[in-house]
């Protein structure tokens, strides 16, 4: 038989892909186990029905025929004010690529600016397609560790040093961050823009969860000087409006980026589906505040769940300044994340992700999503402390 691309068959090239807990909860599930998932970035509430009654007349009105191209003029005017509003950056249609999805948008940003074999780097832990999504593209995907105890933001020394030793490209980073929930204050953001001038770095700013930051703004390297002409913003509709299976998303970059995204989209996807287009933008036309309702259970939840933490002193929090997510460090009961998540899942039907699933950095911590009722989280937390406690205990 012929063989397989060797770019492909190296995207999953380790034995567990930090799934396995995951993949073990839908058996449980399938076997008639009840359990709390707090495990994929998935909302517990649905696309709104005004947006899926805009599809539907869009539909029904005919925009159902390919829709060629970086997607409508009206969407990318859209996402275009939508950014001016968000980050203070002017940005015209001609800036804004509509994606299939974030993820189409991570994928085309790296294509549009490696050549293949380049390095790119990217901050672990880790959103867990990055690898395979910069892997896929052809590059060398280099990992950039963190440390919990520096709250999971980058060490610019170290960054330097790594970017001078692989000759990197490109750094993809990712605040408010999947899945520690670090937001990378105005500092480090300077601090990282700096290190991409110097080198030359194309620097890939994932801010799908821009719409959910707690104790501050939304800030964007791209409005920092200098780097207007070497940042790419990645966007999407999944979260900020609870659109994940609409799959849309956006990049926004300077022309030679836009120029070289539009080539690949001709050869790959054609552009998005019209009528979903057309109900994005019917969601956008909403207005900031139905993005503010769709966030707001996450930050409530962030705060009932630091509650519970701060009355023991096992189980630690990351501080989370936005996302959808908790990330906590359960290294005092001496368990790995994946051990402890297993038997978290065992013993209690709760389901979390191994902070291993996020690459080595995430070692001994869990990433929670905060995607349940607030009392059935309570009630999850609560048990992960008492699990801990006592792990610890025996540990001590
Ligand atoms: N980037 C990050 C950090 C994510 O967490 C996700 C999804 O969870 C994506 C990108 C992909 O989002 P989309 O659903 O728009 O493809």
């Amino acid at each position: 038989m012929p063989q397989i691309s060797s770019v492909l068959s190296s995207l999953n090239d380790t034995s567990d892909d930090g799934w396995g807990v995951y993949y073990k909860s839908l058996k449980m599930e399938d076997q008639g186990a009840k359990l709390t998932h707090l495990t994929i970035g998935e909302h517990d509430i649905k696309t709104r029905d005004s947006v899926l009654d805009a599809m539907m007349v869009s539909a029904k009105g005919g925009h159902t025929g390919y829709a060629v191209g970086p997607g409508t003029d009206e969407l990318r005017t859209a996402i275009a004010k939508r950014c001016y509003d968000k980050t203070g950056k002017v940005t015209a249609l001609e800036d804004v690529m509509v994606t299939i999805g974030g993820q189409g948008a991570l994928f085309t940003a790296h294509k549009a600016c490696l050549s293949p074999g380049e390095t790119a780097l990217y901050i672990e832990p880790y959103y867990p397609t990055y690898r395979g999504t910069l892997r896929a593209t052809g590059a060398n995907a280099v990992p950039v560790s963190t440390r919990s105890s520096n709250a999971f933001m980058p060490d610019p020394d170290q960054l330097r040093q790594i970017v001078k030793d692989t000759n990197a490209r490109s750094l993809l980073i990712n605040s408010p961050n999947n899945p520690t929930g670090a937001v990378y204050p105005l500092e480090m953001l300077q601090k990282i823009s700096q290190i991409c001038i110097d080198h030359d770095l194309w620097l890939i700013s994932d801010e799908v969860y821009d719409s959910m930051v707690w104790d501050a703004s939304h800030l964007s390297p791209s409005t920092l000087p200098g780097m207007a002409e070497r940042t790419i913003v990645i966007g999407s509709f999944s979260k900020s409006h609870a659109m994940t299976g609409s799959r849309l998303g956006w990049l926004i970059g300077p022309p030679p980026v836009m120029e070289a995204a539009n080539a690949l989209n001709m050869v790959t996807t054609f552009g998005a589906p019209g009528y979903i287009q057309d109900a994005a933008l019917f969601a956008l036309s909403e207005g900031a505040h139905k993005e503010e309702e769709i966030a707001a259970p996450f930050k409530r939840r962030r705060d009932l769940c630091m509650g519970i933490l701060e009355k023991q002193n096992v189980v630690k929090a990351i501080p989370s300044g936005g996302s959808m997510y908790l990330f906590l460090d359960i290294r005092a009961t001496g368990l790995s994340g994946t051990d402890f998540a297993y038997k978290l899942l065992d013993n209690h039907h709760i389901a979390v992700m191994p902070g291993e699933s996020f690459g080595a950095s995430g070692a001994g911590h869990l990433r929670l999503a905060l995607t349940v009722e607030e009392s059935l989280l309570e009630n999850a937390l609560q048990k992960i402390c008492d699990q801990a406690t006592v792990l610890a205990d025996a540990n001590n």
